[in-house]
């Protein structure tokens, strides 16, 4: 840090502007960060602080990650925007290289998870009605209580944190919630018009909770019984975060749709998709859905490299190691302060 006259009032002072001049939709911690490298982030005062909250897991490669860096710096230089009325080189290659990635057939690029969700949303409910042959506008999803998808107004709808719904109606029907992690009630809920069962393999915002054991190959069952479709939120969970590629693979559990971001984007801008069979996501047709950034050069080159990161398994590897090493030396607190250690890899 260069020297500055006063520095914890120019912290406090950030912190002021910040809250007269933002809608208050956080409750930040008294800390105001300026730079970040690796896993470490230092503030305006020049202190260093090990970030443990890796941007709720978008920064599963750290912070300004070498080569995602370089990748950015390179696009940067060549062009950033063309919009979807064009081709661009970057597209068809980022989209194939993220299907191979996660064993998918097809990519549909968006920005923000939420953006990913509803997509995946749309394209199961038109799915359902001309292949599945659910009567018009009665399809329903089937979602999980403490669920966290993003915070759009149809995404709220089937939330059950009243914070994130209350006055927020009216709400979007066409979704049915069910406890979580009980395949017998999953089973119950589904009907010939669920078009899809939407689940976090991990419900990361609900407090990092893993489902028993067989869970996820029993709503697997649940949807082939019913003919319906299997879509993972992996935007918290996938990505190496649990030390695979997606937390489903851990089940060897495969799903139809599965929507990505956070780590995607390299923890350098948003990027999201939704990923899966081509016969599903080739239900949409142009002009039916789109994006203005959706799979804009920048964003493919940086999530080709997010791609090429993990195509070694070398992050994998270490979240597990890592993850193992975190869970037993934070197992070994319990009673001490610590009340219970949740989660999977790191
Ligand atoms: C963060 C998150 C989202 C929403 O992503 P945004 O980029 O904030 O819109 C959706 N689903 C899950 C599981 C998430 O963790």
């Amino acid at each position: 840090m260069t020297t500055l006259p006063d520095l914890d009032s120019r912290a406090a002072d950030l912190i002021d502007l910040d809250e007269r001049w933002s809608a208050h939709t956080y409750h930040p911690l008294p800390v105001v960060l300026a730079e970040a490298e690796g896993a470490w982030v230092t503030d305006v005062d020049g202190r260093h602080y090990l970030d443990f909250l890796s941007g709720y897991s978008a920064l599963n490669f750290g912070h300004r990650h070498p080569e995602l860096v370089r990748a950015a710096r390179e696009q940067l230089d060549r062009v950033t925007l063309t919009s979807r009325a064009f081709h661009h080189d970057q597209f068809g290659p980022f989209c194939r290289e993220l299907a191979e990635l996660t064993g998918t057939e097809m990519v549909l690029p968006m920005n923000s998870g939420a953006e990913a969700v509803e997509s995946a949303v749309k394209v199961a409910r038109k799915w359902a009605y001309r292949v599945k042959g659910v009567p018009e506008d009665r399809a329903e999803v089937v979602v999980a209580a403490s669920n966290f998808h993003g915070r759009t107004t149809t995404i709220v709808s089937f939330s059950t944190d009243d914070t994130a719904r209350a006055d927020f109606g009216p709400f979007t029907p066409g979704f049915v919630v069910v406890p979580y992690g009980d395949a017998e009630a999953l089973a119950a809920a589904v009907t010939e018009r669920t078009a899809a069962v939407l689940v976090e393999p991990i419900q990361g915002e609900a407090g990092v909770i893993v489902p028993p054991d067989g869970y996820l190959a029993g709503v697997r069952r649940v949807c082939d019984d019913a003919g319906a479709l299997l879509i993972a939120d992996e935007i918290q969970s996938g990505l190496a975060r649990t030390g695979t590629v997606l937390a489903l693979d851990h089940e060897h559990v495969t799903a139809d749709l599965y929507t990505l971001g956070k780590a995607l984007g390299g923890g350098i801008m948003p990027v999201s998709a939704v990923a899966g069979r081509a016969d599903v996501l080739g239900v949409l047709r142009p002009g039916e859905h789109g994006s203005t950034f959706g799979g804009n050069p920048l964003a493919c080159a940086v999530g080709r490299a997010v791609v090429r990161l993990l195509s070694t398994g070398e992050f994998q590897q270490r979240a597990t190691s890592l993850g193992a090493r975190l869970h037993a030396r934070l197992g070994d607190l319990v009673g001490q302060g610590v009340a219970e250690v949740r989660g999977r890899g790191l």
